[in-house]
């Protein structure tokens, strides 16, 4: 049985899930600004390490949450002998197919496991424990994952091979754009037309063009004005990024998705690094010449 599980990557969303990993197990955390891990370690019943390698040496399972693929094989590697066979990493990263398979096979060759496991659920469902999860891996690793994201987790499913979790991710965050894209886009007009956005809402929230981004999204933020920097429109990008990589390597047509992917890729270029995805709804704003109230 699971008793030590490291964590790596304290961001908006890996903080919180480490939180639960806290509660859950024995647990060592590493963050690249380290003042973040040691107050972590404060708050929570757990110990900061001053690198990578020191939270792969004391854990049995590893859980990194990090921007991309890149960075998870940067501080994998990072680790280097650190890593002893028998360990199992758990990549909660959005990332790509491509780029887990490559950490996959790096820590193959140390006899140590590997799952993609990438989560939906935002910043809230993490603080209650109610992410959903998706699993790619081997039947032995998905399984041996499933067990310790059970602490952040409401489902937890395994998709497939290695690099399927990031692959029903990014098709996730690719719906999700074109949703916040059109919705924008829709309501901007009807606004324009004399309808309040809320009333507006309020009516498709009973009809069949609803989603999350109706239903939660935009009664929560739009119409309020509220803007909370829950989840980075950047990151959204490279998501959307990803989504239109495996629709073109898979000769799918990719119209909305890509239409949604340069939209977001231009927002990114306007409202910066460090703006929450649903301030894209601001650019809509502006070219329309109207806010969405
Ligand atoms: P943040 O941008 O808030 O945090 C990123 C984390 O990665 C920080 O801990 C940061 O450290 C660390 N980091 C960045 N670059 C490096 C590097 N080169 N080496 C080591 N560590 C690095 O991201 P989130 O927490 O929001 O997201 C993490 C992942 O989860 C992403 O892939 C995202 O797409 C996904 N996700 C996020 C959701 C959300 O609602 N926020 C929802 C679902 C998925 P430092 O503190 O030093 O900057």
């Amino acid at each position: 049985m699971t008793k030590r599980v490291g964590f790596i990557g304290l961001g908006d969303i890996g903080w919180p899930m480490a939180a639960h990993v806290a509660q859950a197990y024995d647990c060592t955390v590493w963050n690249r600004t380290i003042e973040k891990a040691n107050a972590f370690a404060e708050e929570n019943k757990a110990t900061a390490a001053d690198s990578p390698a020191g939270v792969v040496a004391a854990s049995e399972v590893v859980i990194t949450c990090l921007p991309t693929s890149k960075e998870v094989l940067d501080v994998v590697e990072q680790a280097g002998d650190a890593w002893a066979a028998g360990q199992l990493l758990i990549d909660c990263t959005s990332g790509d197919p491509a780029g887990s398979k490559q950490v996959a096979e790096f820590l193959r060759a140390r006899g140590v496991g590997f799952a993609d496991a990438p989560v939906s659920g935002g910043v809230g469902g993490a603080e209650r424990g109610e992410l959903t999860v998706m699993i790619g891996g081997t039947d032995e690793d998905a399984a041996r994952a499933i067990h310790v994201v059970d602490c952040f987790a409401k489902k937890a499913e395994h998709v497939g091979p290695v690099g399927a979790g990031h692959a029903v991710k990014a098709i996730n965050q690719g719906l999700l754009a074109v949703n916040i894209q059109a919705a924008a886009e829709g309501l901007a007009a009807l606004v324009k037309l004399g309808v309040s956005g809320k009333k507006a809402l309020e009516v498709i929230n009973a009809s069949s063009g609803r989603s999350n981004v109706t239903e939660n999204l935009f009664p929560n933020r739009v119409t309020n004005r509220q803007w909370p920097r829950t989840f980075r429109l950047a990151l959204l990008d490279k998501d959307v990024g990803i989504a239109v990589k495996i629709l073109e390597d898979n000769h799918v047509p990719s119209d909305a998705i890509g239409t949604a992917g340069r939209a977001f890729s231009e927002a990114r270029k306007i409202l910066g690094e460090e703006a929450d995805h649903v301030e894209f709804v601001k650019v809509i704003e502006a070219k329309a010449g109207v806010e969405i109230q």
